[in-house]
């Protein structure tokens, strides 16, 4: 047999051991068949061969000597590029745990283990308290108020938000708190935002990261026994003083500092600290009784050791201390309380270090440990309920209100936006509940909390202003009647909060999660920096072969998984969506392969490439919304009649990866890199263009009438059926509208182009005596235009109002 023939079949074996990741040992024994098998098939019998297979086989396959002759200098190198990490850097890269994301980041994810995943369902207690103080809680808040008039929430409910434990949902029952799940919370939140976004703030705040959450953690038996009964009941209001005018994203740089002196405490002479500080922003900080306060510990006389810079710690400060002044108050855009407040030489005892001189140091590391759970329940939740309102309300909107005879949920171009907020808040709301379920299982997904925190305050973001756009001047002009504005106001504080969302695409989501989702890269790295230099070689060496053999794996899976369109990727059997599975296995595949070559040919230098790594952040970000979606929609049941906002949700997802892939290929900073892996990546080009028009409009269908399936998208909205309720008071138009339309169309059948709302009595009372329609029907429409009038309307305020609030301003 010649050459010729014995070439594909050598790329074929080689390529199918690739793909299969065989062991090295089973690419040897292949390796030999073969050669064996070219030489007795005419290419003749020669030694060389035999002496360069077994040279090569045997020094990759003998670890001891692949060790000393490969793994060493190979180690060397690594040491020497791997760039240099802060110890705030390191603290935030150890910190919490992967997930379904190291699936994703495998290139083979395993979607039996997200399928078999139970969701997390909330307990009989957890309902009941939703249905109860958390309605009752809606009830009672009036946004419009809290927000232009009051500038606060009412004393009756901050009274009421302690009483029923609402700041206390994190803390154990033993401490008095309510001990909900992380599903439970983020209902919780949801529902609350969906009414009040500045309720729903000052709920949130105790119970993500803050005093509570590092108490239970790190606090003494003693600060636990006071404080988190104290917090349980809403004795003592926590705020969380992290951020400063000159730090805000890069925290870690604070210049507040605490200087270890002896001082006196409950009249006796104690060791502490001596602190300043000036912090801004701080979330219910103008009404806090304890600040948490994180600063930098300094040690210059030794009293407590050797070490001079002890790192960032946090303190628990009772607000009422001698030296802090909690300032005046911002104004974010919401009525929720936020301000700075500053410490002048305030005398810190020990005893206030959260954990005790125990964890004077540690600040920053308990601060990453614990951001990821609150991060992945708080904003998230809050972000679904953006989207959600906005899905119920603009959809019933666009139905309601008509321009040019018809509804304007009717022409295509209203039908692009709500398209998009339908398919973004279902896959919000199905990666919002999949983390909760990650969450519930004992988890700090650190890289999904960034994930879901960028995404779903993204996406609220996008649903707002397409509602905002769809509405137009009914959400422009200001009022009790507007439900949106509000929100629209607020989103850039979800944007801006827990990690900026610019800073957490482009730096957190892709440099934290390649390598800690990475299956070797943490393990090189932990191996090059062991002290034990022969275990760390050989943790290093173990690693990285494993790794070149799960880069070349990459290359060869992406390339034939790009040709056959991922068909011959195993999937789960997920009905209509099991296409779907395959595809993001492909893009799981090309995702593994551009991620490893970014790290082997830019080194330290990708930190600095942002455009990059916000690119690589977006696609590891749609892996997981698209199988959160996937994961969804099995939960379900798969209902028939969701497909359309499934399908949305995905094809905008897999466009968007795709074009990230593209934009990595077209921007590869190593020049030929990315025409070189192009072949590999997007072989036949790209293929995903997001949604279809008819898909889209079968979404905005889904959107403009009642159904099971918009119930199902909005369910945990709280809503009264009630006209006094603006939301309440649109969606009961919704119902009368449709009703009264087979009505009026039997009258534009009998009287043609004449029918509009405009002379609407008039023919009304012309299909009456007519008999094209009956006295009940004429009613029917009667009411739908009388409680669409009310719907549509915006509110307005006597000139003399506005005058006199002016001339305030003025005086003041
Ligand atoms: C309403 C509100 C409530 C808050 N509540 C609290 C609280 O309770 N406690 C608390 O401690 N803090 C709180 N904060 C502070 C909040 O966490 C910070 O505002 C946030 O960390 C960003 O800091 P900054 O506003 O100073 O922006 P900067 O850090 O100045 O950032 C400005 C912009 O630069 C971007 N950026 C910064 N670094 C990078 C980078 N390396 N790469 C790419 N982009 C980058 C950011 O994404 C942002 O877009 C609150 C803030 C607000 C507005």
């Amino acid at each position: 047999m010649s050459g010729i023939i014995w070439l594909p079949i050598i790329i074929v074996a080689f390529g199918v051991l690739a793909y299969r990741r065989s062991p090295l040992a089973t690419w040897t024994g292949v390796a030999a068949v073969l050669l064996l098998g070219v030489q007795l098939t005419g290419g003749g019998l020669s030694l060389l061969p035999w002496i360069v297979l077994g040279a090569v086989g045997v020094l990759l396959n003998v670890k001891s000597l692949r060790r000393s002759v490969l793994g060493k200098p190979i180690m060397k190198w690594f040491k020497s590029v791997l760039p240099p990490m802060s110890s705030t850097e390191k603290d935030a890269i150890d910190a919490g745990t992967v997930w379904w994301d190291a699936e994703l980041f495998s290139g083979r994810p395993n979607w039996n283990t997200l399928l078999r995943t139970p969701r997390a369902e909330l307990t009989d207690e957890e309902k009941a308290f939703l249905e109860g103080p958390v309605e009752e809680l809606c009830r009672m808040l009036d946004d419009w108020k809290i927000n232009h008039e009051l500038d606060d929430l009412p004393p009756e409910v901050w009274s009421f938000l302690g009483k029923h434990r609402f700041f206390a949902m994190i803390i154990p029952k033993e401490y008095g708190g309510l001990d909900f799940s992380a599903r439970a919370q983020s209902e919780v939140v949801m529902k609350i935002a969906s009414r009040s976004g500045a309720a729903a703030v000052t709920v949130m705040v105790p119970n993500s990261l803050g005093p509570g959450e590092l108490l239970m953690h790190y606090g003494t038996q003693e600060q636990k026994q006071h404080f988190l009964p104290r917090l349980s009941r809403g004795e003592e209001i926590p705020a969380f003083a992290l951020t400063g005018p000159w730090a805000g994203s890069d925290a870690g740089s604070m210049p507040d500092a605490g200087v270890v002196c002896k001082g006196e405490y409950k009249g006796k002479e104690v060791l502490g600290f001596r602190v300043n500080w000036a912090k801004r922003y701080i979330t219910l900080g103008p009404v806090a009784t304890i600040l948490g306060l994180a600063f930098k510990a300094q040690d210059p006389d030794g009293l407590l050791g050797q070490q001079k810079d002890l790192g960032i710690t946090c303190a628990l400060i009772p607000t009422d201390t001698p030296g802090v002044e909690i300032g005046l108050r911002h104004d974010p855009g919401g009525a929720f309380m936020n301000g700075p407040n500053t410490g002048t030489d305030v005398f810190v005892p020990m005893e206030w270090i959260i954990g005790g001189q125990a964890q004077v140091g540690n600040g920053w590391k308990m601060l990453m440990d614990c951001l990821s759970v609150g991060r992945a329940i708080s904003l998230p939740a809050l972000g679904t309920a953006g989207g959600k309102a906005a899905a119920r309300m603009t959809g019933a909107y666009a139905r309601v209100r008509r321009q040019f005879k018809i509804p304007i949920g009717r022409f295509e171009g209203i039908e692009e936006p709500l398209a998009r907020i339908g398919g973004v808040t279902y896959r919000m709301d199905a990666a919002r509940v999949l983390t909760a379920t990650a969450l519930d299982l004992g988890g700090k997904p650190s890289v999904l909390s960034a994930i879901l925190k960028y995404n779903n305050t993204e996406g609220m973001r996008q649903a707002i202003n397409d509602a905002m756009d769809v509405h137009a001047g009914r959400a422009v002009c200001l009022g009790p009647s507007n439900y949106l504005a509000q929100t629209y106001q607020t989103v850039p504080v979800a944007i801006t909060v827990e990690g900026a969302n610019i800073l957490t695409r482009s730096m957190i989501i892709f440099g934290q999660g390649a390598i800690r989702c990475h299956p070797y890269v943490l393990k090189e790295m932990l191996a090059a920096a062991d002290p034990d230099e022969q275990a760390g070689l050989k943790a290093f060496d173990d690693a990285f072969f494993a790794h070149v053999g799960f880069t070349i794996s990459n290359l060869v899976r992406s390339l034939v998984l790009a040709v056959t369109g991922g068909r011959i990727a195993p999937a789960p059997d997920l009905g209509p969506t099991s296409a779907y599975a395959t595809r993001l296995t492909r893009m799981s595949a090309s995702f593994a392969l551009l991620a490893d070559i970014a790290m082997l040919t830019l080194g330290g230098d990708l930190k600095r490439r942002e455009k990059i790594s916000g690119r690589f952040a977006d696609i590891l970000s749609h892996l997981y919304m698209a199988s959160a979606v996937l994961k969804r929609f099995e939960d379900d049941g798969r209902p028939e009649e969701d497909l359309p906002i499934v399908r949305w949700a995905l094809d905008d997802s897999l466009a968007i990866i795709e074009e990230r892939l593209d934009g990595i290929l077209r921007n590869f900073p190593v020049a030929g890199v990315g025409p070189l892996l192009r072949p590999f990546v997007l072989p036949l080009g790209r293929r995903f263009r997001g949604a279809s028009d008819q898909l889209g409009h079968n979404v905005a269908k889904l959107l403009l009438s009642p159904s099971a399936t918009r119930d199902r998208l909005t369910d945990g909205l709280f809503l009264q059926r009630s006209e006094e309720d603006p939301m309440g008071l649109m969606e009961l138009a919704l119902e009368k509208v449709i009703a009264g339309e087979p009505v009026e169309r039997k009258l534009a059948k009998a009287f043609g182009a004449s029918v509009n709302t405009v002379n609407m009595d008039a023919v009304l009372e012309k299909g009456v005596a007519e008999g094209v329609i009956d006295a009940a029907e004429a009613e029917l429409v009667r009411e739908a235009m009388d409680i669409t009038t009310r719907a549509i309307a915006v509110d307005d305020f006597p000139g003399v109002e506005k005058k006199d609030k002016s001339a305030g301003q003025e005086a003041a």
